[in-house]
């Protein structure tokens, strides 16, 4: 039997989500969200395909969510363009966009947070006090007004990816996390948002995260399984960007690794310019 598909519907309100989700749920469909901040790109788009193909009822959220971003961050300059998501993410098979005021999803007086207390604090948690108990607390709250079977979210941003795992796990909200692989331009360059920020200068310095893990994986390769020796050979490609962190940490609990034994990810975080890009790769020995 093939199940109608439903009219494409833009939501703003959290209770006139959760009740038309109430609705498909009662109907037996499977519902997968896709969380993002907007300004969408192919990767973004891969999520939405990689939804369509596990669901009935696929969901993408838009929101630009204050409370993981620092005082001195780029939310007031974060590229919003809903109308030219909306248009992209149809081509994708979109059933529902979810897109909230921020005033709907922080009343006044809201005080409850959601912290994942270890796997927030290294790397991005370190640099970026307080984003993840912000990541962890909106999305908990987005899947509590879609009420998904399934959430599809990047490799791109694997420390939010291990976070967002380990809070369905620990909070048991019996949702299946699915990972989308990193999406890149054709040079290597990861896609991001925030890559429109980059100047034509800025945009070929980027290069060398990609670079790095790339120069980093053939050493490993090659049969390099010291940690300190592999984050060398990845920040030597960093020239000209400001390196935040160059870190190889074990690829489920972020914990340091010394000497490369089991699955690490190499994470990198580096300025150019003003902007903040991220770029990660698992390594394997
Ligand atoms: P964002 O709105 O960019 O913060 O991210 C929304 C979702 O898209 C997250 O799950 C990201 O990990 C994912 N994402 C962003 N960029 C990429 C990319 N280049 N490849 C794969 N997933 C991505």
């Amino acid at each position: 039997m093939t199940i109608a598909r439903i009219p494409f519907e833009i939501i703003r309100d959290p209770a006139a989500m959760r009740a038309r989700v109430e609705d498909f749920r009662r109907d037996g469909r499977v519902i997968a969200v896709v969380p993002t901040m907007g300004a969408l790109h192919e990767g973004h788009l891969e999520l939405l395909r990689n939804a369509r193909k596990r669901a009935d009822i696929v969901i993408l959220t838009i929101f630009v969510n204050p409370t993981q971003f620092g005082p001195n961050e780029d939310l007031a300059k974060y590229p919003r363009d809903e109308a030219g998501d909306l248009e992209k993410a149809r081509t994708c098979g979109l059933d529902l966009a979810f897109c909230p005021e921020a005033s709907a999803m922080y009343p006044a007086g809201a005080q409850t947070f959601v912290e994942v207390r270890e796997l927030q604090q290294p790397m991005c948690g370190a640099s970026r006090p307080g984003h993840f108990a912000g990541v962890a607390t909106i999305v908990a709250k987005l899947f509590h007004i879609t009420k998904p079977h399934v959430a599809v979210f990047g490799e791109k941003d694997y420390q939010q990816l291990a976070v967002i795992r380990r809070m369905v796990r620990d909070l048991d909200f019996g949702i299946e996390i699915v990972s989308q692989p990193i999406i890149r331009e054709a040079d290597g360059l990861a896609m991001s948002s925030r890559n429109a920020y980059l100047t034509a200068e800025g945009r070929q310095t980027a290069l060398g995260l990609s670079r790095g893990l790339a120069a980093a994986e053939a050493l490993v390769k090659s049969g390099e399984r010291d940690a300190a020796t592999i984050v060398a050979a990845a920040s030597a490609q960093l020239a000209g960007a400001r390196i935040d962190y160059v870190e190889l940490r074990d690829a489920t609990e972020l914990s340091p690794v010394t000497t490369l034994a089991g699955p690490a990810v190499l994470a990198i975080a580096a300025f150019v310019g003003a902007t903040r890009l991220i770029d990660n790769r698992v390594l394997t020995s």
